[in-house]
């Protein structure tokens, strides 16, 4: 992927000098020795203001190692070598903060075991209980963040649909009134 490169132009702009341009390869989500977390402030503050495109071009070059054994980001968070807000947790999932929240709640639900589940387009029958589970797990964050009278629960599940971490996750989303249809 070294001909890919994601934060450039605007989102750069007047403050390019010696930086033209960062590596996407180096800089996705998925790749845990290059976390989020590790970028300035100032362009975590830029990425929380990305285009429609450039979240769509980050998303192509995410899928490109989607279904590798390569550990992604949560794999760190389940370690927990990498800090997190932990708002609900059992022996099979974690939740979690999002880093870059799109409404006032913004928790992220996982497995703890991937099995697989790199997106909700790879599940098989056998996931049929870790998926409702999940979902049971998404229930009783709304409940913990006081959001269980009207709250969404989204899986972005491939390239198309704007997955850039390939470790099945659902966003739990609430606290302010919620669009539909969703974008
Ligand atoms: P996706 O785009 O794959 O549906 O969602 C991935 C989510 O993970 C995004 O909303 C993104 O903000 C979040 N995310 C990516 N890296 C980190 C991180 O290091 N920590 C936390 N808490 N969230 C992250």
């Amino acid at each position: 992927m070294n001909s890919l490169y994601f934060l450039r132009g605007p989102l750069l702009a007047g403050r390019a000098v010696g930086f033209g341009f960062i590596n996407a390869s180096k800089f996705t989500a998925n790749n845990p020795s290059f976390p989020l977390s590790r970028l300035p402030l100032r362009f975590r503050r830029a990425l929380s203001s990305i285009s429609a495109s450039d979240e769509e071009a980050f998303a192509r070059a995410a899928a490109l190692n989607a279904d590798s054994e390569t550990p992604t980001i949560f794999d760190k968070i389940i370690a927990k070598e990498i800090p997190s807000t932990i708002v609900y947790e059992d022996e099979k999932v974690l939740a979690f903060r999002d880093i870059s929240p799109q409404a006032p709640v913004h928790v992220l639900v996982i497995p703890k075991l991937r099995d697989g589940l790199t997106q909700l387009g790879k599940a098989d029958q056998r996931h049929g209980e870790i998926l409702g589970h999940l979902l049971y797990a998404a229930k009783i964050v709304a409940e913990k963040e006081g959001i269980i009278d009207g709250f969404r629960v989204v899986i972005n599940s491939g390239p198309s649909a704007c997955q850039s971490v390939y470790h099945l996750h659902l966003h739990v989303l609430g606290g302010r009134q919620m669009k539909w249809p969703a974008g």
